[in-house]
């Protein structure tokens, strides 16, 4: 008898422990918006790997990604990613060192659309970690030698996606060692503002939610930019991990204020072995469980510091899982059916 009531206990604290790592919400999908895998095929085929495993592990349901691209080569053929991706997968066109001059002109912007290019991907962070000492380049995203693109992508509607700008920079006495000097960082958000500010039809996903987020003040701002420019959106990547160095109140109403304006990402980029891809998964149901539960959660997709969840009301999490890409993004709505969604 006790033996049974012990085994029964036991079994029963099993099935808890799992279930709590099950998500709330199986019947949500959830699209990826910021992936780095560009034309590795292995690396595709690990994401549909990643995603069975989810399914499996956690119930949760990740539809599709969006892949930035990332590497030395460029992404050329979508039609290979198409097949390989069993169509999950859509790609941006991408710049990651427009400091020297943008790689692309704004003629071939037409051309890049009608490859099936969802959208451009700039990286604007930092100048100093692409020019060296005293070299000249285009240090800021508002330098006039990046006008006639951004005129050209304005007048055609492509999306900038995922717009990268700046880098982390925490408050007083923990300012994170990415962008340490807030005098650097406010230029480079400055310069976003004057790109905004000129463009307004510009249609542009901030990556990491334009780092806007790892003080509360920066939060202010970014609530300033949202209502000031209707065609800006945020991405989530690699933000979880700052989410304690902001209010949780202030965190939360935010999210939920501007739910149609926030979409889901995590920076993922490539990985090998089947351990790898455990651990992936792990990373994508922290996210999700800060997202979705109340929990405090050890770590969340990058570093392991524990982060409370955001407990989001059901209609918020469908507008940050799927709803806002289908409807910013082109392209993926039309895929999300195609997949029977
Ligand atoms: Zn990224």
């Amino acid at each position: 008898m006790k033996i049974t009531l012990t085994i029964s206990f036991a079994l029963l604290f099993v099935c808890s422990v799992f279930a709590q790592n099950k998500t709330q919400y199986p019947d949500i999908p959830r699209i990826d918006v910021h992936t780095h895998v560009a034309n590795n095929y292995g690396g595709i085929e690990k994401y549909l790997e990643l995603r069975n495993l989810l399914l499996k592990e956690y119930s949760a349901d990740l539809s599709m990604w969006i892949n930035l691209g990332g590497g030395k080569n460029p992404i050329r053929n979508l039609d290979s990613i198409n097949l390989v991706s069993e169509n999950r997968m859509l790609c941006a066109f991408s710049d990651f060192d427009p400091f020297h001059g943008l790689k692309y002109k704004p003629e071939d912007l037409i051309n890049k659309r009608e490859q099936g290019f969802i959208g451009f991907k700039i990286w604007y962070g930092p100048w100093y970690r692409k020019l060296k000492d005293g070299e000249k380049g285009f240090p800021y995203v508002d330098d006039p030698a990046n006008e006639p693109m951004f005129a050209e992508m304005e007048e055609l509607g492509v999306l900038a996606a995922s717009l990268h700008i700046a880098d982390p920079n925490g408050p007083f006495g923990n300012r994170t060692p990415w962008c340490a000097d807030p005098v650097e960082y406010w230029r480079e958000i400055t310069g976003f503002y004057n790109v905004l500010k000129k463009h307004p039809d510009l249609k542009v996903v901030a990556a990491h939610s334009s780092w806007l987020i790892c003080q509360d003040a920066q939060i202010d701002y970014l609530r300033f930019l949202l209502a000031t420019f209707p065609n800006l959106s945020i991405d989530l990547a690699a933000t979880f991990q700052y989410f304690d160095l902001v209010s949780y109140d202030n965190l939360r109403d935010f999210m939920i204020e501007y739910s149609d304006r926030i979409l889901f990402g995590t920076d993922a980029g490539t990985w090998n072995t089947k351990e790898e891809t455990q651990k992936r998964a792990a990373a994508y149901n922290r996210c999700f469980r800060i997202l979705e539960t109340d929990e405090t959660i050890e770590g969340s997709f990058f570093g392991d510091k524990p982060i409370k969840g955001l407990n989001l009301p059901r209609e918020v999490l469908e507008k940050i899982y799927y709803k806002n890409a289908v409807r910013i993004y082109p392209k993926v709505g039309e895929r999300m059916s195609e997949l029977g969604y």
